[in-house]
């Protein structure tokens, strides 16, 4: 049974239940009126604090008066011209940024997209143009987008896949090393080798050639499959790999990137360099955009291999340059502080809350896994939903990941004020879910 906050919010949504699509994944209803920063009203006038940030989107937080400025400026001047038929100063202006912080091995170009699926349908378009190879890699638990060749490599829910086939059929899925769950435990004591050895002694002996692969698409740090952070030795494992096949490294951070982990990417914590980057939601603050990015050399294709007339719309740009200019001038480095701050203080709960199975993330991408008991690690998903309920009926917007995660993603210049009021929220829905006491 839905539980409304208000009679406003109650009546959009029985609205919209006849005429928007029943596929969107509403937990809760909430009905968004404003917001300013990592706070949000709903329409009945409550205040909430936004820890979801629109799904890891608004990276500078709600309307920040310089990302507005730019939008404002921009529409005054023209809304649309198409990037992909003419050209337009704030485009070329973004994709030099983007070149410049790019953690590619040589400056990159960049393909603008209006969102996650499409910069990584781009990504497997590149690398099949540039390889000629038919097939790729990618990981159970792995998300990235709906569309039908980015469903193809998506293995994070059934929902998600299933009556959608056939999608793109030669991608081959293998298991995304998960240091809290490890699926090769007693056979190496390192589970980001073991499936790179996986890859290498199953997948490349007895399923595809290794010389046919055009490309492993793989997230930094799991989002929608769980938060789950890969242990060092992953991403320099498949970096190995893929240059000893010529098969090209494709990094979806879509979710990842833009700062959210305290640098500019989160491969930029360990000595990686991928071939090609996808990148969207924290991008443009809120504004549809994304961007496929692969170094000059890579990214050769001929003029009409590929185009949008939408992608990297002047709006989306301006927004997307001036989110730049915020997250370099301090707020990366205030997600690393603070999420620093705030991992601290949820493990701190542990002690107290036997139900909290592992913490993990790196700045502000932060998951909380909730398990029935730890010895056992048996997943409680129920528990983990009804926290998001309490939470929310509390005056705290949050958002689960993978089948009994709950992630952490306020935005990245969230203050420390703001992080103590969440806590102090999200350890009373806890307490009251445990306790059986949910109101
Ligand atoms: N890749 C990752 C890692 C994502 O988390 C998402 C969305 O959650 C996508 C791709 C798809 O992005 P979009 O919803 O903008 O198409």
């Amino acid at each position: 049974m839905v539980r409304y906050r208000g009679p406003l919010s109650q009546s959009y949504i029985e609205r919209d239940e006849l005429v928007v699509s029943p596929s969107y994944t509403r937990g809760y209803p909430f009905v968004m009126d404003h917001g300013r920063g990592s706070e949000v009203w709903d329409v009945d006038g409550h205040r909430y604090l936004d820890f979801s940030s629109g799904v890891a989107v608004t990276a500078t937080g709600h309307c920040h008066p310089d990302v507005v400025e730019a939008i404002q400026t921009q529409a005054e001047r023209f809304l649309h011209m198409s990037g992909t038929d003419f050209y337009y100063p704030i485009q070329i202006e973004l994709a030099e940024y983007l070149s410049r912080i790019a953690p590619t091995r040589e400056p990159a170009r960049g393909f603008f997209t209006n969102s996650g699926a499409e910069a990584i349908e781009a990504a497997i378009k590149l690398a099949l143009y540039v390889t000629r190879r038919p097939y790729f890699i990618a990981f159970y638990g792995g998300f990235h987008g709906r569309t039908l060749g980015a469903l193809a490599f998506t293995a994070s829910k059934v929902v998600q896949r299933r009556h959608f086939t056939p999608t793109v059929p030669s991608v081959t899925h293998v298991p995304y090393p998960d240091p809290f769950r490890p699926l090769f435990a007693g056979l190496s004591s390192d589970e980001g080798e073991a499936v790179v050895r996986y890859l290498r002694d199953v997948v490349f002996a007895k399923k595809v050639c290794p010389d046919e692969v055009a490309g492993v698409l793989v997230e930094p740090i799991q989002g929608e499959g769980g938060y789950i952070v890969p242990p060092a030795s992953f991403l320099p494992g498949l970096r190995q790999l893929c240059d000893e096949f010529g098969i090209l490294l494709i990094l979806d951070e879509v979710q990842s990137g833009m700062g959210r982990t305290g640098r500019w990417f989160a491969v930029d914590h360990e000595n990686v360099q991928p071939d090609i980057l996808a990148v969207a939601k924290g991008i443009a603050s809120g504004m549809p955009l994304g961007v496929m990015l692969a170094p000059r050399s890579l990214m050769t294709w001929e003029s009409g291999a590929h185009a949008s007339t939408f992608g990297g719309n002047p709006i989306s740009c301006a927004a997307g340059l001036a989110t730049l200019r915020l997250l370099e001038g301090g707020m990366i480095a205030n997600a690393a502080k603070m999420g620093a701050f705030l991992q601290e203080r949820l493990r701190a709960m542990m002690p107290g809350h036997p139900t909290i199975g592992d913490v993990r993330g790196r700045g502000l991408m932060i998951g909380v896994e909730f398990v029935r008991n730890r010895r056992s690690k048996q997943r409680a998903p129920g528990l983990r939903n009804q926290i998001v309920q309490e939470a929310f009926h509390r005056g705290l917007l949050l958002l689960g990941a993978g089948p009994n995660t709950l992630r952490f993603v306020p935005p990245l210049n969230v203050t420390c004020e703001h992080i103590e009021e969440a806590l102090m929220i999200f350890e009373t829905a806890l307490s009251a879910v445990e306790a059986g006491h949910a109101v």
